[in-house]
């Protein structure tokens, strides 16, 4: 019998928050990042490059603990992730952001609990103060070909999502809904078959991907942009 066991995964930034977790640190600090690009960067080298530079400044950890207080996860995503949890599924986060800044933006809505295992990438703090950022996947170490017409590669040399989505769907679920809303969980999304369920978030560059060319997706796919309709999906699959 097929199991009837639930996995949620969610991405983080834009999905399950409402902002870019990295973005409203760099806003804080006034760190310009007008000069990313992604041809020349990972987003971890160039976060990592923006870390030095608040280090530079004199900011040392202690000072980031109130920069999240105003950092918006919306009432709704919050009452579906403990609905979920409630209800028996399996929840993960794989996110291009880090444990640090993840950590302190959930810490006020109590829901990190919910979540078996944030996959993130690493923030290590030096004694000097300085934060740096190992990657979930190091250089080289994986060599993912995702491709979207849009975009081209949609998976950086440090984060595959799709790998680490087919690494957790394992037998024991018998459904898997993704939640996502960027170029990066293009390839989560292309992992997830006919059963499954992906979840973008309208607007932003996944559902432009999927608005050329869903030749690559097997999923059925439902457009959100309020986080009440994530809630009433997941009360329909849960109850
Ligand atoms: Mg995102
Ligand atoms: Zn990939």
């Amino acid at each position: 019998m097929k199991s009837t066991k639930i996995l949620i995964i969610y991405d983080f930034d834009w999905s399950l928050s409402d902002k870019d977790s990295d973005h409203h640190v760099f806003e804080k600090f006034g760190v310009d990042t007008t000069h990313y690009s992604d041809e020349h960067h990972s987003w971890v080298t160039f976060v990592n490059e923006c870390l030095f530079e608040i280090y530079q400044k004199g900011i040392s950890p202690p000072q980031f603990s109130t920069l999240f207080n105003d950092f918006p996860i919306s009432e709704s995503m919050v009452r579906a992730i403990k609905f979920a949890k409630e209800k028996g599924a399996d929840l993960y986060i794989i996110s291009d952001g880090n444990t640090f800044f993840l950590d302190l933006a959930m810490s006020k809505h109590d829901i990190k609990d919910c979540f078996t295992k944030i996959i993130t990438h690493k923030a290590n703090f030096h004694e000097n103060g300085l934060i740096e950022l190992s990657p979930v996947f190091p250089e080289g170490t994986h060599d993912c070909k995702t491709n979207s017409v849009r975009y081209g590669t949609t998976c950086s040399i440090h984060m595959c999502k799709g790998i680490k989505v087919s690494e957790l769907k394992t037998s024991e679920y018998g459904k898997t809904i993704y939640i996502g809303d960027g170029k990066n969980d293009f390839c989560a999304a292309c992992k997830l078959k006919s059963d499954d369920l992906l979840l973008v978030r309208k607007g932003r560059a996944l559902a432009k991907i999927l608005e050329d060319d869903m030749s690559q997706i097997s999923a059925e796919v439902q457009y959100w942009t309020d986080a009440s309709e994530v809630l009433a999906r997941f009360q329909k699959e849960l109850s």
